[in-house]
């Protein structure tokens, strides 16, 4: 049996680009670049609970990872330093080697430096947490929404929470959909390069991780505002538009979790700004509607009538 210590080396120890002293000590020393702010977020995926313990290690060690980044993202913060805390249920070699090889291929992407974390016996769970920098006072809050602001989405929304209701069996879908929508559950691409483009432009931002309708209520909650939202303009994904009469296909859209695209208001002055982003990053951005004075979000059909939500599960974010 190797030892915790044998398998912290073995799979966990990697040069770092921007680190002064990384895995090894009983603590990490980085030296935050001076002008910019840390900022400083966590997330955890519990086996049963956010994945299937039979997952294919190695896309689960791009998303313990992707889920990090796109928190940095949603504050336009560029990410610099992780730490890993695994529970693993047993010294599995072949489970750690996978992992080890997804986490550090995205963390080479967007370097970022694993500096440290911890390993323990336990029921499986993977924890990351994440650090990154933004220019002093510039980060994308929440709370920053303003009347008027346009709202705005990045990429197709539904894919992830499509292939998982295929997994849980509440939809059907065809083998080519199936391929296709698999990897936005099992791979996202966090929006690390829209989020650092968004900072001075947008005035609040949020990855989308509960759901459109969830996430932009926080921005909603957190501004003290209200929010119109045009149904016909939101940028389904090509498996969903077809099915958008099926109740559980427009849940997919406005409620399902796992996209991680940045929903984001920035006032209607800065359009062209944000069009010339899209281009830029050759993703997809999509003006969805409008932040209003007062409170809730209504949804709205092409008539411009507000459409019922009830019957779809997320009256209670009216
Ligand atoms: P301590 O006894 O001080 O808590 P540990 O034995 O937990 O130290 O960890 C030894 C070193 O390995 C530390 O630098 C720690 O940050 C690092 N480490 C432990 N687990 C991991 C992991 N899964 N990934 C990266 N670094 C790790
Ligand atoms: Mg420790």
């Amino acid at each position: 049996m190797p030892s915790e210590f044998d398998l912290i080396r073995r799979y966990f120890t990697r040069p770092t680009r921007h680190t002064l002293l990384g895995v090894g000590d009983d603590a990490a020393l980085l030296r935050p670049t001076p002008g910019m702010e840390l900022a400083v977020s966590t997330d955890m995926l519990v086996a049963g609970k956010h994945f299937f313990p039979g997952d294919d290690p190695r896309k689960l060690g791009h998303k313990a990872l992707a889920v990090n980044l796109s928190d940095m993202a949603a504050m336009g913060a560029t990410p610099r330093w992780v730490t890993l805390s695994l529970a693993l249920p047993d010294a599995d070699e072949d489970w750690l080697k996978g992992f080890a090889e997804g986490f550090f291929e995205i963390a080479q992407t967007y370097s970022v430096d694993l500096i440290g974390g911890d390993t323990t016996c336990g029921p499986l769970n993977l924890c990351v947490q994440i650090m990154g920098e933004v220019p002093a006072g510039m980060a994308l809050r929440r709370s920053g929404a303003k009347p008027d602001d346009e709202i705005w989405v990045s990429g197709h929304l539904g894919d992830a929470a499509l292939a998982l209701a295929h997994l849980q069996r509440r939809i059907e879908l065809a083998p080519e959909a199936v391929a296709a929508c698999l990897p936005a559950l099992h791979t996202p691409v966090p929006r690390v390069a829209l989020g650092e483009a968004l900072v001075g432009i947008a005035h609040s931002a949020i990855d989308i991780s509960d759901g459109l309708l969830a996430d932009l209520s926080h921005i909603l909650e957190a501004s003290g505002v209200a929010a119109e939202v045009r149904f016909p303009a939101l940028p389904a994904s090509i498996f969903l538009v077809a099915r958008l009469h099926e109740e559980a296909a427009r849940t997919c859209l406005l409620a399902g979790g796992d996209d991680y695209e940045l929903c984001f208001t920035a006032p209607p002055s800065r359009h062209e700004e944000v069009m010339a982003i899209s281009r830029e990053l050759t993703l997809p951005l999509t003006a969805i509607g409008m932040i209003r004075s007062g409170t809730g979000l209504r949804l709205l059909d092409a008539a411009g009538q507000e459409m019922k939500t009830g019957a779809m599960g997320f009256d209670h974010f009216a």
